[in-house]
């Protein structure tokens, strides 16, 4: 069944749900690439494309394991360690600054099959953030590492480092300057090694503006064993401070997954998805409330999130295979696709 709710927000705002059952597909994913004032009209049919073809190539990634019989564990790594190279999202390559200059990466996955998880946060040289989260997972005793103690054991297990300025792009430093001069900051030093400077695209940094820190990325996928997983990498918010972490690497918050409930992966400012454990509230009302998967995710995105004035949104799979997601700002990039049906790709609230 297809449904698709548009309800006026405010002027600038509407907000959007979907959801998508296939009869007990043998495999489904389900990607999101951020969510935000992301509109019509206000993006280059280049930059629109470029968008479409990095989600669909995600997908693509992801269905390939899936197909072939593989985990989902291995589906969600594999299709997010091709979005954190590419500079169109924050995650990876093309991570948004800390007011400090830095690159900060967080990431998580987690396992529906038997609650396993692994976490990290405030890493700055490893170039596959959702690989180390899924090492602690599988190769520590721990569940979540942070900074530099997270990229010791990075090394330890011989993981891809980089240069912290792999992951620097000009659109984003600019971005940082603009951010610093709203909040009244001083901008920090061109970090060593950056690239020369080069001009930027001004109508695509008021873009950025407007959407602010779109570009986390998340997968859930359900594979032919039945298992559900999820992961989600992100640079977090730009001209963060302090060591702020957001909820992409929180479990429960930004990323959740159990075989008896659903998997989510969510996007928006973190501060509200922490608070209200976005990802497990929803996995909760399906399992212990009733609700279909879609209900729990409107509940929760479009009622209680939007009550508290957190904006953002969600992807979501139930171990039936059923697809939702769930968003309170105009736009988020998505993608979704089951077994024997084509991929689907998605970016603004009046798409389905
Ligand atoms: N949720 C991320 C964070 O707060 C940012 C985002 O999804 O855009 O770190």
């Amino acid at each position: 069944m297809r449904h698709v709710i548009l309800a006026a927000l405010s002027a600038a705002a509407v907000t959007v749900s979907g959801s998508w059952a296939q009869e007990s597909p043998d495999w489904a994913i389900v990607i999101h690439g951020g969510a935000g004032v992301i509109e019509r009209g206000a993006m280059t049919p280049q930059r629109e494309a470029e968008y479409r073809a990095a989600m669909l190539a995600a997908t693509e990634r992801g269905a390939q394991v899936l197909e072939a019989g593989g985990s989902a564990l291995d589906a969600i790594e594999a299709s997010i360690r091709g979005l954190e190279d590419d500079p169109l999202f924050n995650a990876g390559r093309g991570a948004v600054f800390t007011a400090a200059g830095t690159n900060e990466l967080d990431a998580s996955i987690m396992d529906g099959s038997n609650l396993n998880a692994g976490a990290i946060a405030g890493v700055t040289e490893i170039r596959h953030p959702i690989t180390l989260a899924r090492s602690v997972m599988e190769e520590s005793r721990h569940v979540m590492l942070q900074g530099e103690g997270a990229e010791t054991f990075a090394r330890e297990q011989g993981l891809e480092t980089v240069d912290p300025a792999f992951f620097f792009t000009e659109r984003r430093w600019a971005s940082l300057e603009r951010q610093l001069g709203a909040l009244g900051l001083d901008m920090p030093a061109r970090p060593d090694g950056a690239p020369e400077p080069e001009g930027v695209d001004h109508g695509e940094l008021d873009r950025d503006a407007r959407e602010h820190r779109f570009g986390t990325v998340g997968v859930v996928a359900l594979d032919r064993d039945g298992n559900i997983a999820a992961g989600t990498s992100t640079g977090g918010t730009t001209a963060k401070r302090w060591g702020r972490v957001g909820d992409s690497p929180i479990l429960g918050a930004g990323t959740y997954a159990s075989n008896q409930s659903c998997g989510v992966s969510a996007t928006g400012t973190g501060e509200y998805f922490i608070r209200l454990t976005v990802a497990s509230r929803i996995c909760a009302y399906v399992e212990f409330q009733g609700l279909s998967l879609q209900e729990a995710a409107d509940r929760v995105i479009q009622d209680e999130l939007t009550a508290l004035e957190g904006d953002g949104g969600i992807v979501a799979l139930a171990p039936d295979g059923q697809i939702a997601w769930s968003f309170n700002t105009p736009g988020m990039y998505r993608a979704r696709q089951s077994a024997g049906s084509a991929p689907v790709v998605a970016i603004y609230g009046d798409e389905d």
